[in-house]
């Protein structure tokens, strides 16, 4: 099957969903019909994060690899597992990407990782991994090109960051490192995608980079979402929001228009191959937006892996 960071050069404009492990077995249950239900608009791939506090490497129903499995070998998806690596011996990630390739798992999202909580400063490792940079270089030597991997780009550059312009060489060296495509922090403001994109090729990042983008549904959740990152919400978007917030249906409406605004714009430009939902494992908003941009596809749904064995079985074929 063909790479995904070839079809995301070669494809019409597709997009991507973002979702996150749940922490029950009921929650992994509902993500798995969610699954089911936004495979239909024909995502060109789906990726599960990474949480070091939560057994993402484990055996659990609930881990982050057990997901990532599930949406491709159940829900017949392709799949991106996130993996951070701070903290980590190298023996223990090269464990978590031999598991991956195990299971089938093509596609790694290379991240550091945030720093422990309780902690502000940073220790450097001589011989572990400081960086995503070191993740990226770890994949390569180990696995050669058997994964395609992503990183992570800043548009308004990484808050830990000496300097935007830093931010950039280091995301530079990412993608020297062996990196083949950028996945962006969320943003408000098409602006502010198209001047990174202008600044990331000045310095001569060639890969593709993909818009990361949240749909507004809810005035707690953006709350809690511009807090963890780190970010601003601009003061138009603020001002709309704001006097809505107990009125979770009129700011998810607000969030659609806001959005379909948005990626119209960065269309428009031309600076964005697809679009990347970071979806909070909701699917009203997105599936609207996708709706109403004509990029749910229409096609009639493929078979699901599985079936495609139990049909076979039945013809008596060899599985
Ligand atoms: P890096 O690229 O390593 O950069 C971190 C900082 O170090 C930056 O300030 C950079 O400028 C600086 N830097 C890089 N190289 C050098 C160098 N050689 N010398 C000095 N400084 C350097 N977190 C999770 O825990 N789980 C997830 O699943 C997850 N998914 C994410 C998905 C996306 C698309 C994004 C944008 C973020 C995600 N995060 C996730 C958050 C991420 O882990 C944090 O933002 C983290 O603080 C940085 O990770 P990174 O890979 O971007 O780091």
């Amino acid at each position: 099957r063909e790479k995904i960071h070839s079809r995301i050069e070669s494809k019409d404009k597709f997009f991507s969903l973002e979702f996150f492990p749940p922490r029950t077995k009921g929650g992994a249950v509902n993500l798995l019909a969610r699954f089911d239900r936004m495979r239909e608009g024909d995502p060109l791939f789906c990726d599960i994060t990474w949480h070091p506090a939560g057994n993402p490497g484990g055996d659990t129903e609930t881990s982050s690899m057990t997901i990532a499995g599930a949406a491709l070998n159940y829900s017949g998806l392709e799949t991106m597992l996130h993996m951070t690596c701070c903290s980590m011996t190298k023996a223990e990630i090269s464990r978590h990407l031999q598991r991956a390739k195990d299971i089938g798992l093509k596609n790694i999202l290379a991240l550091r990782g945030d720093l422990p909580s309780g902690k502000d400063s940073w220790e450097l490792s001589e011989d572990g991994f400081n960086y995503a940079t070191d993740l990226v270089k770890h994949i390569k030597k180990e696995f050669g090109d058997y994964f395609v991997t992503c990183v992570a780009g800043y548009p308004t550059g990484h808050p830990e960051a000496t300097s935007y312009e830093d931010d950039l060489k280091h995301l530079k060296e990412k993608v020297d490192a062996g990196a083949d495509f950028i996945i962006t922090q969320l943003f408000f403001k098409a602006g502010t995608f198209i001047k990174f994109v202008n600044d990331c090729r000045a310095i001569g990042i060639t890969c593709p980079i993909i818009p990361g983008l949240m749909p507004i549904q809810s005035y707690d959740s953006l709350r809690h979402i511009v807090k963890l990152s780190k970010l601003d919400v601009p003061e138009d978007i603020m001002n709309v929001v704001a006097p809505l917030k107990d009125n979770d249906e009129a700011i998810r409406n607000y969030g659609i228009h806001q959005m379909c605004t948005l990626i119209k714009e960065l269309f428009a430009a031309d600076m964005a191959p697809g679009i990347h939902f970071y979806t909070l494992n909701r699917e009203v908003a997105t599936t609207a937006i996708l709706k109403q941009l004509g990029l749910w596809a229409a096609s009639p749904r493929r078979p699901l892996p599985w079936k495609m064995a139990a049909n076979h079985k039945r013809s008596g074929e060899d599985v």
